[in-house]
């Protein structure tokens, strides 16, 4: 049995298990993909205090893993959370654990896109987590969305491809700043009220984007389209029990949600590194608690 599970090696899961490590308890910490979390994506971080003149989000990811190699990275994806009998146990395709503490850090996942037709051959063109094309190069890529991440992926892949932005509305919900940068790049376009209505399959093997427009129908060619029109919380691996009884678990201080999993809009890398050292503290309370019961018990 293990003292304590983290699910997610983000800056929230990752910040935890170093608070724990502190402490001499020793979190099995699970990543499914690769630790860092969204920072991978994230082009320039310029709020994450320690770093005045800002940081790139790989940078910024490698320092984090940097500092968690002591700790042993458990690479397997938890698919079912649940509780039985006074334990949590965590199965992964390979394993089973189990522990009395678990801290869920897990993140967001994309929302998906939808409301338009498309080639089946040009579905796997349409990317979500920027990793998987952030080093391509000359390409012609969409990105669908209106907000921070959007912009964000603009700036990143416009250093080497040339972007087209496609915002629904004629609002952007984005930092001013980063639009302002955006408008001024000369390899992005922004295209506000310009919605994906058909995606087809050209000769040539690119994707031939139809959009319905206040200008009438427009039409892209492109190599991937980009979709960042929002982030829902990650809990699909969590059982319905679990999920039913979380409120009790988090008072009793066994469960913690840590990060962008629990943090609506105030995804923010500060602020889940916050929330995983404030979860270590409290479960080295806990801990603390429970050796204090025990050897009353015993006595
Ligand atoms: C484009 C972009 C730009 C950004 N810019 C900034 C910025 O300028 N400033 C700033 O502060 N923040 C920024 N952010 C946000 C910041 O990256 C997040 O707030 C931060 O990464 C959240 O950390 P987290 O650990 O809560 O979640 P995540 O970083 O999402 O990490 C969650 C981890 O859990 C893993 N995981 C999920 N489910 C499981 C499972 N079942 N089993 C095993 N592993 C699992 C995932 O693979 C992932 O590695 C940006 C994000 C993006 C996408």
């Amino acid at each position: 049995m293990d003292d304590v599970l983290i699910i997610g090696a983000g800056p929230a899961g990752m910040a935890a298990a170093i608070q724990l490590k502190r402490y001499g308890l020793i979190p099995r910490l699970f990543e499914k993909s690769q630790p860092g979390g969204l920072l991978w994506n994230a082009n320039w971080i310029e709020n994450y205090p320690g770093f005045p003149k800002g940081i790139s989000g790989t940078e910024l990811a490698g320092i984090f893993i940097e500092q968690i190699k002591p700790i042993m990275v458990t690479h397997e994806q938890v698919v079912e959370l649940s509780w039985k009998k006074g334990l949590f146990n965590a199965i992964t395709p390979n394993s089973h654990y189990q522990a009395k503490l678990v801290v869920i850090a897990s993140g967001t996942k994309p929302k998906i896109l939808t409301g338009f037709s498309i080639n089946n051959e040009m579905a796997k063109n349409i990317v979500y987590d920027l990793r998987l094309i952030k080093e391509q190069s000359r390409k012609k890529i969409i990105i669908v969305g209106s907000g921070d991440i959007a912009f964000d992926y603009a700036l990143n892949l416009a250093k080497e491809n040339s972007v087209i932005i496609l915002n629904h509305s004629d609002q952007t919900k984005c930092l001013k700043r980063l639009q302002d940068q955006a408008e001024d790049h000369q390899n992005i376009e922004y295209c506000p009220q310009t919605r994906i209505e058909k995606v087809e399959k050209s000769l040539e093997g690119e994707m031939i984007v139809e959009c319905s427009s206040p200008f009438g129908l427009k039409i892209f060619r492109s190599d991937y389209i980009v979709g960042a029109i929002g982030r829902d919380p990650q809990i699909d691996f969590i059982s319905s029990s679990v999920k039913k009884c979380a409120a009790e678990y988090e008072k009793k201080g066994i469960l913690h949600f840590v990060g962008d999993v629990k943090n609506g809009l105030f995804r923010q890398a500060a602020i889940a590194v916050g929330d995983g050292i404030r979860a270590g503290m409290l479960i080295h309370q806990k801990v603390e608690e429970n050796e204090h019961e025990s050897n009353c018990i015993h006595r």
